[in-house]
């Protein structure tokens, strides 16, 4: 698998982003921060600017170090902010 995102975790990130589950926070030199609203967690994702890459302290990204569905979730929001 390496770090292939499977299709049902990326359709799982987009409907938590057109349900409005995803919320910018903060933005920093270095970082954006992000909330997401999940099933029974919140969760908090962190896009690393210099590193041009997304974390997550939810027990699927954490444990298995794979893309998870709040990261997909924030990266579409940060496009979509782009691009306005
Ligand atoms: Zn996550």
């Amino acid at each position: 698998m390496g770090d292939k995102i499977s299709r049902e975790v990326r359709k799982k990130g987009y409907l938590l982003f057109r349900e409005g589950k995803v919320k910018k926070e903060l933005e920093t030199d270095k970082r954006v921060h992000f909330k997401v609203f999940g099933e029974t967690d919140t969760y908090s994702v962190i896009f690393d600017k210099e590193r041009n890459e997304f974390s997550c302290d939810c027990r699927f990204s954490t444990l298995k170090q794979k893309i998870c569905s709040h990261v997909i979730a924030s990266e579409i929001l940060l496009k979509e902010k782009l691009k306005r």
